[in-house]
Parts: structure tokens; C-alpha cells; sequence
């Protein structure tokens, strides 16, 4: 099993940019069509900017749209959590690393088939590992 990492807030903005300690700790969303990865067509993983979980593998990234790295499902669902999120007076699912707590994004239902999700994540919240 994975064990949990649990920082204090002052490790994690040591540990983080403040960009990236905005998004995964304090639940940011990076502006659309901005994140370094929202282009990326290479082969490899996406980890956890924060812990370095593996989350989201290239073969699932589609091209949403909607301005933020899209994916069709997690590496596994077990990499991830997945919780509601009621804020800014919407009903979402927001997504979490498993592992550290990062928050990543959100999941909506009008992704492509067979899934039918879209994992919409920003890029801040990760670290893309070119396959080698
Ligand atoms: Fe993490």
C-alpha cells in the first residue's frame, strides 16, 4: 500500500512554487490555455506535482477544448480521490492525488466513450515523465 504523505503547510510551500502550492493546497485553478501541459502529445505519465504519485498516462490525454489537460480515467482509481466539491455555488467532483491530498481538478460526465469522463486537471498539479 501507498503510504499517505502529510506535510504542514509551510513544508508544502517550500517544497512547491507558489503557483503550484496555490492549485494543489489551497484548490486554485490555473487560467484556461495556460498550463504547460495543455499541448503535451508526448508519450509518458503524469505524476503528482506534489508527491510524485503516478496519475494520468498519455494514451487517456484527449483534447477537451475547455483549455486544461484532459483525460479520459487515472492510471488507476485508486491514485486518485474523488469527493464533491459544492463551492462557488456549483455541484462538481473534485479530484485529489490519493497520496498527498493535492487537489488536481475536477471530473465531469461529458468526456469521450467508453468512459464517459473527463478529468479535467490542471497542469500545475503535475509533472509530466517522457517515456523513455
Ligand atoms: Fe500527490
Amino acid at each position: 500500500m501507498n503510504k499517505k504523505i502529510k506535510l504542514s503547510e509551510n513544508d508544502w510551500k517550500k517544497k512547491l512554487t507558489p503557483e503550484e502550492f496555490h492549485v494543489l493546497r489551497e484548490k486554485g485553478t490555473e487560467k484556461p490555455f495556460t498550463g504547460k501541459y495543455l499541448e503535451n502529445k508526448e508519450k509518458g505519465k503524469y505524476l503528482c506535482a506534489g508527491c510524485e504519485n503516478e496519475l494520468f498516462d498519455s494514451d487517456s490525454k484527449f483534447d477537451s477544448g475547455t483549455g486544461w489537460p484532459s483525460f479520459t480515467h487515472p492510471v488507476g482509481y485508486d491514485n486518485v480521490e474523488e469527493t464533491e466539491d459544492i463551492s462557488y455555488g456549483m455541484v462538481r467532483t473534485e479530484v485529489l492525488c490519493e497520496k498527498c491530498g493535492g487537489h488536481l481538478g475536477h471530473v465531469f460526465d461529458d468526456g469521450p466513450k467508453p468512459s464517459g469522463k473527463r478529468y479535467c486537471i490542471n497542469s500545475l498539479s503535475l509533472k509530466f515523465q517522457e517515456e523513455k
